[in-house]
């Protein structure tokens, strides 16, 4: 993994906690270092801890970070286009960032809510392709990992929004892997059931007790599970496509 890995430059939405943090954190192992990362979410300071952690801990590793809210949608291309030189040529993209708000019926969804998860989740998430996709066709070499769910196989009540939003990801995703058919881009897409993260806390508006109460009865994945199966998805012979992992703890099915 450590010579597939080398030197590429990983670009990761959503990097400041979860998944897209301990995906940063994999990748660094798995690379023992000689990789060149850019870390983007809206929270400035944890991404500043993340990369403090990171070249504090191996020498070789180049780490870029600075807030890109996905949601807002012209910020995505200029956000690649004023990345420093040593950082534009993104080989590896993580397009992580996402949420689900709420678990109310169809029928009492706040608006807000509707707007935010497919502004983050289905739009932002399609444009951060658009501004990498084209660089990654020209210098012939790319993977883009589109984080999926579950809840894009299986809709679910009490998240029809963010069922929705999911499903649209594995409609584009699809679609785009055909589209880039015989290049040597390869589109990948992981999608976990239960992993333990600010996930859930973010779905019931910051409300811890509720967020650990949707996990008793069962264990959870955390996070490290889901990025030790991008980095291996990503370092695989060059010729060969992880196209769709479904990923679940025991406790579901
Ligand atoms: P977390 O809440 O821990 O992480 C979500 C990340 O997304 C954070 O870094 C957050 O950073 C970022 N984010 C949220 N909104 C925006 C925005 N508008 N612009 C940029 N970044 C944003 O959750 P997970 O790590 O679990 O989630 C990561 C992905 O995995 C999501 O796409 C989620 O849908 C998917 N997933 C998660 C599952 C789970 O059970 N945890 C199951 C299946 C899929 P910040 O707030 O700093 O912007």
């Amino acid at each position: 993994a450590a010579k597939r890995l080398a030197d590429k430059v990983i670009f990761i939405t959503g990097a400041s906690s979860g998944i897209g943090q301990a995906t940063a954190r994999e990748f660094a192992s798995a690379a023992n270092g000689q990789i060149k990362l850019v870390l983007s979410a809206r929270r400035l300071d944890r991404l500043k801890s993340l990369s403090d952690e990171l070249t504090s801990s191996y020498k070789n590793i180049s780490v870029y970070y600075n807030v890109l809210d996905v949601s807002k949608i012209a910020s995505i291309p200029v956000f690649i286009d004023s990345l420093p030189s040593e950082f534009k040529e993104i080989d590896i993209l993580i397009n992580n960032a996402g949420k689900a708000i709420g678990v109310d019926k169809v029928g009492s969804i706040k608006q807000d809510d509707i707007n935010d998860m497919f502004q983050t989740n289905v739009l932002g998430m399609i444009q951060v392709v658009q501004s990498i996709l084209p660089g990654m066709i020209e210098r012939k070499r790319g993977d883009i990992v589109q984080l999926g769910s579950i809840a894009g196989r299986e809709p679910y009540p009490g998240g029809a929004i963010y069922c929705a939003t999911k499903h649209s990801l594995r409609a584009f995703t699809s679609a785009l892997r055909k589209e880039v058919v015989n290049s040597p881009v390869r589109i990948i897409e992981i999608q976990p059931g239960a992993v333990e993260t600010e996930f859930s806390k973010v779905r019931y508006y910051g409300d811890e007790k509720a967020a650990k109460k949707v996990y008793e009865g069962g264990e959870p994945l955390v996070a490290e599970d889901i990025a030790e199966l991008i980095v291996f998805s990503c370092s695989r012979r060059a010729n060969t496509v992880i196209a769709e992992t479904l990923v679940f703890p025991t406790c579901q099915a």
